[in-house]
């Protein structure tokens, strides 16, 4: 576990590790930049181009093209900005951008394009924001990843949303369990996970992880949730349906399975959102719609995630039937 906090960004340095021959992939001219936990590239098979968890995270050639239909903001974020890093699209809910930082990136991710930065004033705007919007009673701390900011920001992120009396949720969304596990394995005084201790104390909180496969749940994660299932936290996941990574019942059935054993209750499975360079990764709807109906006739109700699709300009998620 020594190595949890360091990365691979360096594409012919990770292929070399992962014991796979040299390639290009037009890596110099992608925006989007290789970053990958190295406690998330050791569950990677060795030697395998075809290994589940290295296709979410290996730029590729295909990112570089132009598909029709595959935009900047495919979800319509922007429009949603009420202010730089909090986005409200929902009622009584309101999502924030607490970090562009992440842990990993995910080479299907819905906010590649987004335009970033980490903003020192966020958190006095969102106090303010929250005292002004009373009918909020859940926040939404995303990114980016909310667990890669340090301890004492996270602190105050959570503080100002502690304080407000019509906030009764406050809900996480992050990839850290299965990329940096150890950032809420350390339960030192000033740690994340100390943080979520109190908090539990005087609000519901939801922790809803991301694991697109059953191969990226292992020992530690579950050492994670159980951590976090102890002071009474909601563990949910959601998932995104990726071709060449879970497009199948069984990964599917198994990845439920596997989160359930963990704590775990899969809540969403995301139709890939249009993002520009991610349409390598579309499964057709109509290929969706089949997989769940196959799912569904072996596993328990409560382990079947509701596959949804996000449209901009549209009250929720909407369920693909
Ligand atoms: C997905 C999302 C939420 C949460 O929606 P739920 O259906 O409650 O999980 C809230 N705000 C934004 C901007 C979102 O994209
Ligand atoms: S925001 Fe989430 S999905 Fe996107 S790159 Fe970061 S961890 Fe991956």
């Amino acid at each position: 576990m020594k190595n949890n906090f360091e990365f691979w960004t360096h594409f012919a340095e990770f292929l070399t590790y992962l014991e796979l021959p040299p390639r290009s992939d037009g890596l110099e001219t992608n925006p989007f930049s290789m970053l990958i936990s190295k406690h998330f590239a050791s569950k990677i098979k060795k030697g395998d181009w075809n290994d589940p968890l290295l296709r979410q995270v290996l730029p590729s050639i295909a990112e570089l093209r132009e598909v029709n239909g595959f935009e900047e903001d495919p979800v319509g974020d922007q429009e949603s900005v009420q202010e730089d890093g909090i986005l409200q699209k929902y009622v009584g809910r309101v999502l924030v951008i607490a970090t562009p930082a992440c842990s990993i990136h995910c080479r299907f991710c819905f906010r590649r394009n987004f335009p970033f930065h980490a903003d020192p004033t966020l958190i006095p705007r969102l106090d303010c924001w929250l005292e002004k919007h009373t009918g909020i009673h859940e926040v939404i701390l995303s990114g980016g990843d909310p667990l890669m900011l340090d301890g004492e920001t996270f602190q105050n992120f959570v503080s100002v949303i502690l304080k407000q009396e019509h906030v009764n949720t406050l809900r996480i969304h992050t990839r850290i369990p299965v990329t940096l596990p150890q950032q809420l394995l350390n339960t030192e005084k000033q740690s994340h996970f100390n943080c979520l201790q109190k908090a539990a104390t005087q609000k519901q909180i939801v922790f809803v992880s991301h694991v697109n496969h059953p191969q990226e749940l292992d020992d530690e994660s579950h050492k994670v949730f159980q951590n976090l299932r102890e002071i009474g936290i909601t563990l949910l996941n959601q998932s995104v349906l990726l071709k060449g990574v879970n497009d199948n019942v069984q990964t599917l059935v198994a990845l439920s399975h596997k989160l359930f054993e963990q704590g775990v209750l899969p809540y969403y499975l995301h139709q890939l959102d249009h993002a520009k360079g991610v349409a390598h990764f579309e499964v057709e709807d109509i290929r969706a719609i089949q997989l769940l109906n196959e799912i569904r006739n072996l596993l328990p109700g409560y382990l079947v995630p509701r596959l949804v699709r996000e449209l901009p300009r549209d009250g929720s998620k909407k369920p693909i039937v």
